[in-house]
């Protein structure tokens, strides 16, 4: 309730401020175009500030609502409520037709793609005689409840806060959600995310389709408040001016949009209505002033005015720590035949000339902790690679409990009960040590983002939060439970991957360099605890460098050199063997 009081504040003012007598209506029409521009913007919150996919073609979207209402209400005399969905309908479908197309392409290309349709269906809707072309559609009812009818700003006005309000609840609650971490992840940490059954092309066009949506929503707002449709507002510029406003905001913050409508949308207008009479008349000048104040916002703020203002606030929001004693069930997985856990069968990768992994083939039995070392370049992160589905393997085989993986993506590895952590971390850094660790559990969840949009998934996330927090102390890291994944050592750093990957419940754990960074006691505390996990029926398979460490801990140790198995035996064995010491171990053995 707490978190929600700010919210109703909000509401509340946003509620009064049309009946405040006096007011210049002139206002309220802005405040409907803030409005307006803040759904659309959320979306890109969504889409660009949390997924990482960046969009200069929102507009279109709106394009897509505005006309889909502007033909069924003048056409066909459909009412306004039932355009709504088809609307809605219609920008979610265009969506995921560009959507399948633009999401697969990455870097540049991807705003490049963006922009590319964002002109295209410009064009389009200029173009064609039944959207009334250049002059568009007049004469689109305004909406109406009963006798009611919404015709001016001031009554519309309550339709587009509403809508704003709603979706900012609905967006909140998708980020704070199975699905919301899945889509947090996309940016920084797809690799790892897909490590753990997230599907990020799934995810990618979900939000693409979220923000399409939004666009469509304001788009249908905006046909019904200026009962007109035309291209101008559909544009290219239109589209890089949505994607200003969320960047301004603060383009990973949903109130970000909000602040960020209101700074553009206001800024715009003053401009416009003030420069004239400073430089006498002369046009477009406020377009440059407008740039160039935008320019010196972001110095100030680079991640947006939201989490400027956010970090001058005297109280922080808290978080509720998870019931740890709810308890997740164990996954059911399919009960193999080998007594083996992992078998690799004359594995081998090349990359061009270089062949990394060279023909090696060893096992992990149940209950065993098993070391993988040799020196740099020898192809022990890559080995890891081919085993949890990262790579393929240019030939040989790879079986998990006598299943061959044979081409399995890493969603699928992980559902044998395989679970990694990685040699360079990949963390979600500006999400909270729990949020990291509980996208571990992703695949011991099953809340879709409607479920999570309505708040129906709160009994499985907060299983699923509770696992993480369980898997969080016995790493020993629970004083940092709630610290942002970015703001910790290295070497903790570590220690939250193993967590994550304990979220699983794997059967079988691949820790490369787990040890890395950590201090002696750090080192002491992490063998004890792989120990205990051997002990508890789990296996382990781990590349490390420290070899006080290993000799120690393994049970078995696996050497490669130059990408082929030069040795394996016990650490006793190990130390000992001769083209060990030569290759690896040196005199310091
Ligand atoms: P290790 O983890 O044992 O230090 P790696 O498995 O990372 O070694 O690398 C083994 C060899 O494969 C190195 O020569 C490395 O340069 C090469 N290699 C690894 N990944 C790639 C890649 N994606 N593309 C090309 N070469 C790679
Ligand atoms: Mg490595």
């Amino acid at each position: 309730m707490a978190q929600r009081l700010p919210l109703i504040i909000f509401a509340l003012v946003m509620a009064l401020i049309p009946l405040v007598p006096g007011i210049p209506p002139f206002w309220i029409v802005l405040l409907d175009n803030i409005g307006l521009a803040a759904l659309v913007a959320m979306g890109l919150v969504l889409l660009t500030g949390v997924g990482g996919l960046t969009s200069f073609g929102q507009a279109a979207f709106c394009g897509f609502g505005a006309y889909t209402t502007a033909v069924l209400t003048t056409a066909y005399g459909v009412s306004p409520w039932v355009t709504l969905p088809a609307s809605l309908l219609v920008s979610g479908i265009a969506a995921v037709l560009l959507g399948i197309v633009t999401v697969r392409l990455s870097g540049h290309y991807l705003p490049l793609g963006t922009i590319a349709w964002g002109i295209g269906l410009f064009y389009l809707f200029s173009k064609l005689e039944f959207l009334g072309r250049n002059d568009g559609i007049s004469g689109i009812p305004p909406l109406s409840i009963g006798s009611f009818r919404m015709l001016s700003p001031d009554t519309i006005y309550y339709a587009i806060w509403i809508a704003v309000l709603l979706c900012a609840l609905l967006t909140m609650n998708l980020l704070d959600s199975r699905t919301g971490r899945a889509i947090r992840a996309l940016r920084r940490g797809h690799i790892a995310a897909e490590a753990f059954g997230v599907q990020t092309p799934r995810a990618k066009l979900l939000v693409f389709i979220y923000a399409a949506v939004l666009a469509g929503l304001s788009g249908w707002l905006y046909a019904h408040f200026q009962r007109a449709a035309n291209p101008t507002p559909f544009g290219a510029q239109a589209g890089i001016e949505y994607l200003f406003i969320a960047v301004v905001g603060g383009a990973g913050y949903v109130w970000g949009a909000v602040l960020g409508a209101g700074i553009v949308v206001i800024l715009k207008e003053v401009l416009q209505s003030y420069l004239p009479y400073i430089f006498g008349g002369q046009s477009q000048l406020e377009t440059i002033v407008f740039g160039i104040m935008l320019v010196l916002l972001l110095q100030l703020a680079p991640s947006g005015v939201w989490p400027w203002l956010m970090s001058l606030l005297p109280f922080k929001p808290s978080r509720k720590t998870p019931n740890t004693s709810i308890k997740l069930e164990h996954p059911t997985r399919a009960s193999g035949s080998s007594p083996v856990l992992l078998q690799i069968d004359k594995a081998r990768k090349q990359f061009g000339g270089v062949t990394a992994v060279n023909d090696v083939s060893f096992d992990v039995n149940a209950r065993e902790i098993v070391a993988l070392i040799g020196p740099n370049g020898a192809g022990k992160s890559t080995t890891f690679n081919l085993i949890t589905g990262v790579l393929t393997a240019t030939s040989g085989k790879i079986s998990v409990l006598g299943k061959e993986v044979e081409n399995a993506p890493p969603q699928e590895v992980v559902k044998l009960g395989v679970s990694r952590t990685f040699q360079h971390v990949k963390l979600v850094p500006d999400m909270t040590v729990l949020e990291n660790v509980a996208i571990g559990a992703h695949l011991r969840g099953s809340a879709g983002a409607v479920a999570s949009m309505l708040r129906l998934d709160r009994a499985e996330e907060a299983r699923l939060l509770a696992e993480a927090a369980r898997q969080i102390a016995r790493v020993g890291l629970s004083d940092q439970i709630d610290q942002l994944a970015g703001s910790l050592s290295l070497g903790q750093q570590r220690i939250v991957e193993i967590a994550r990957a304990l979220c699983v419940d794997p059967m079988l754990l691949l820790l490369d360099e787990p040890a890395a960074g950590l201090r002696h006691m750090e080192k002491q505390r992490l063998a004890t605890l792989l120990r205990q996990l051997r002990d508890g029926g789990m296996s382990v398979l781990l590349v490390e460098h420290d070899m006080g460490f290993v000799m120690d801990l393994a049970d078995r140790i696996v050497v490669l050199d130059f990408g082929t198995k030069i040795a394996e035996g016990t650490p006793a064995a190990i130390k000992r063997n001769p083209d060990v010491i030569k290759a690896y171990l040196g005199a310091a053995a």
